[in-house]
């Protein structure tokens, strides 16, 4: 007998702070139906990122999974895409990642990945919910609780399934300087080693794991990333990257020190993929740049079009069998090592495209064609969102053609678009907004500005 259940899962798995919404108990007991959902036919790994409360909740999490008469292997601190892949290649039952990604650094949260890596489907969560709403978790007698191991292999593992994929005397050959901004996150264990076993001169930026991410914060966005800029200008540096909190994204700036956002980058490491290692169809949200789909076009391949989430592109890849998979904000999913969105895989593959054209970076992006964008957020509390989308839908539809795969994406023209988008994770409407055109883009934005300030107002 199953109850309707409460929802604890969010976007990006469970997400909140310790001692006020994410309490022990909880985190033992949601564990412990973890467990009993994955069953205990293998260990569960359990790894964590550098967050001040994640030593804590990770031993926690892995009293639940011992309570459950599941085995379990601490793997301690590594990014979360290389906990992924530890799941993936190492022989797991799934993971358990103790990690809040890019968020303020009280937060925490808890990642569930299944025996291949990725991260459950929404189905898998609701079954979780519901074993731990129904308590209906397994509970160990004193003989059949779990055994406790150690996994140690998380980070090497990690590094050589990434230098795998590449082709590392073509990389060796360039002898790049490469600045890497760590953000005081979980990249710090492995990025700036990997670089170097690539042939790179490392130069790190917020390069000490810290929970209180002094640095720059956990969220790299282009108007935080000015110290990583100016060390790439000053060590005369071919490119930079700035790695997430828990090292899942990244975002790069060429040797004069511009950074771009992750559909630009991703169009070029597109480029280069269906260039040099042939076909495949490629995944992406609905707010990412037209441009990946010209490149793609160019290469006689296509753009599968998903609603906006890491899970949302990683499962649209594998259900189509796509190799790339991509998001504007940074992610960049690489299928031949594991489709889920990897800083460090990305790094590799920037250098290897680099290589590859025998061009600088900005070279590299500049051969690309231009759009313009234009990104941002309004206020709007989570009661009024509903409301606030029927008021935009009503105006917008003489507008142009409208796609509903994720909020209103609304085409002006068939380079212009805008995206209208409630977020699932804040009380704020999402607006995005691209034209090849600058002036069609200014036009558009200003228009519908004042459409969104106008709706919030009156709903
Ligand atoms: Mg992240």
């Amino acid at each position: 007998m199953s109850s309707v259940s409460r929802k604890y899962f969010g976007t990006n798995g469970i997400r909140g702070v310790p001692g006020k919404d994410l309490s022990l108990e909880f985190v033992s007991e949601i564990s412990q139906s973890i467990a009993t959902y994955l069953g205990n036919s293998k260990p569960v790994l359990v790894g964590h990122d550098v967050r001040n409360s994640s030593p804590a909740l990770s031993k926690t999490v892995l009293s639940g999974v011992l309570s459950a008469g599941s085995d379990a292997n601490a793997a301690g601190l590594a990014p979360t895409p290389a906990h992924q892949y530890a799941v993936r290649t190492l022989g797991y039952s799934g993971g358990i990642i103790v990690t809040a990604s890019h968020n303020p650094p009280q937060y925490n949260g808890i990642k569930l990945v299944g025996p291949d890596g990725v991260e459950v489907q929404r189905e898998s969560e609701s079954e979780v919910e519901s074993i731990y709403s129904d308590r209906r978790y397994n509970r160990a007698d004193w003989q059949s609780v779990g055994k406790l191991g150690t996994e140690t292999r998380v980070v090497e593992n990690y590094i050589r399934g990434i230098m795998s994929q590449v082709n590392i005397p073509k990389i060796s050959e360039r002898k790049f300087t490469i600045v890497l901004d760590c953000g005081n996150g979980a990249q710090v264990v492995t990025a700036p080693y990997l670089c170097e076993r690539l042939g790179c001169k490392v130069i790190t930026v917020n390069g000490q794991a810290d929970g209180n991410f002094p640095g720059r914060g956990p969220e790299p966005t282009p108007q935080v990333l000015r110290d990583l800029a100016d060390a790439v200008r000053s060590y005369s540096a071919d490119l930079g990257v700035a790695y997430d909190g828990d090292g899942d994204r990244s975002l790069f700036c060429d040797e004069n020190g511009v950074i771009y956002w992750g559909d630009r980058t991703g169009s070029m490491l597109v480029d280069h993929l269906l260039t040099s290692k042939g076909g495949g169809l490629v995944a992406t949200t609905v707010s990412t740049s037209s441009l990946v789909g010209v490149v793609a076009a160019k290469h006689g391949s296509r753009v599968i079009w998903t609603t906006v989430g890491s899970v949302d592109v990683s499962r649209a890849m594998i259900n189509n069998n796509a190799a790339l998979g991509l998001e504007e904000n940074g992610g960049f999913f690489y299928g031949p090592h594991i489709p889920v969105r990897d800083g460090a895989m990305t790094t590799a593959l920037v250098l290897e495209a680099l290589a590859y054209k025998k061009v600088s970076f900005s070279k590299a992006i500049g051969e690309l064609q231009t759009f313009y964008q234009k990104k941002s957020k309004f206020e709007c509390p989570d009661e009024k969102k509903k409301q606030v989308m029927a008021i935009l839908e009503s105006e917008s539809t003489e507008h142009g053609k409208i796609d509903r795969t994720d909020g209103l994406k609304i085409w002006v023209d068939d380079k212009s678009w805008i995206l209208l988008r409630p977020s699932g994770t804040e009380p704020l409407i999402r607006v995005f907004a691209e034209s090849d055109n600058e002036q069609m883009l200014e036009s558009m934005y200003r228009k519908y500005e004042s459409m969104v300030q106008d709706a919030i107002k009156s709903s």
